[in-house]
């Protein structure tokens, strides 16, 4: 065979791979692949969002009103009120959307002083939870690591008793977890579910501030899962 002949024998060669690769299936990805190869990029479009937000001053009368409070009930409802106005900026760039409630499928920590707060908006009276951790008996790292634990051990995939046809039907009264959890990515894509394995990291905007001053507002409360205050097979 001259060379030629080989050059061209080449060619056809990779003309019949490219043909043959154009021709054949994309392998079909499962949610936890999709999810995996995306977080790279949604956590630096969460990162440049943020910097397009910016700060938000709206917040800060409110967690004043929160400090000043005479009683803890009162510091949690100016506690929502804050945390609402600190995510609102943020939800305009976010991912969530009304009629989406994949983060209602989730652990939800509340206080005590929160499920008082929806019962009465409700007209349910929450039950002493099974699986409450209160702050004073935490004092170790260990004993914070179970704490986690035990918070997040009965809520994945169940959804919240107060969600009804997908919507939140206490939304005014819900609480400080629920008024934080904001995906700053551009579609629901991390937040989905997959029914084997754990979740996907989801880069929700930073809300630790919240949390610890939620704790600190009611450091004398019960926390537990909103589950645990309102059983689901008890929702009307
Ligand atoms: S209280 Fe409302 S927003 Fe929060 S998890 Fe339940 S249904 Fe969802």
């Amino acid at each position: 065979m001259s060379l030629t002949m080989v050059a061209a024998e080449a060619a056809h060669l990779k003309q019949e791979a490219r043909v043959a690769s154009r021709a054949a299936p994309e392998p079909e990805l499962g949610l936890a692949a999709l999810q995996r190869a995306r977080l790279p990029e949604a956590t630096a479009l969460a990162e440049s969002k943020l910097r397009f937000v910016g700060p938000d001053d709206t917040a800060k009368p409110l967690l004043a009103a929160s400090v000043r409070a005479r009683t803890a009930t009162q510091r949690v409802v100016w506690l929502q009120r804050a945390a609402s106005a600190w995510a609102r900026p943020i939800e305009e760039v976010g991912a969530c959307r009304g009629g989406c409630a994949h983060c209602c499928h989730v652990p939800v920590t509340i206080s005590s002083i929160e499920a008082d707060l929806l019962g009465r908006a409700a007209g349910r009276v929450p039950q002493r939870p099974e699986h409450a951790v209160r702050l004073a008996a935490l004092s170790s790292e260990e004993d914070v690591t179970a704490a986690q634990t035990l918070l997040q051990a009965i809520g994945t995939g169940l959804p919240c008793p107060f969600l009804q046809g997908n919507r939140c039907s206490v939304y005014e009264h819900r609480p400080v977890a629920c008024r934080t959890l904001v995906n700053l990515d551009d579609d629901d894509l991390l937040c989905r579910h997959a029914d084997d394995g754990p979740p996907a990291s989801v880069p929700y905007a930073d809300a630790r501030m919240f949390r610890a001053l939620a704790l600190a507002a009611q450091a004398g409360s019960e926390f537990a899962d909103i589950r645990d205050f309102f059983p689901v097979n008890g929702c009307a």
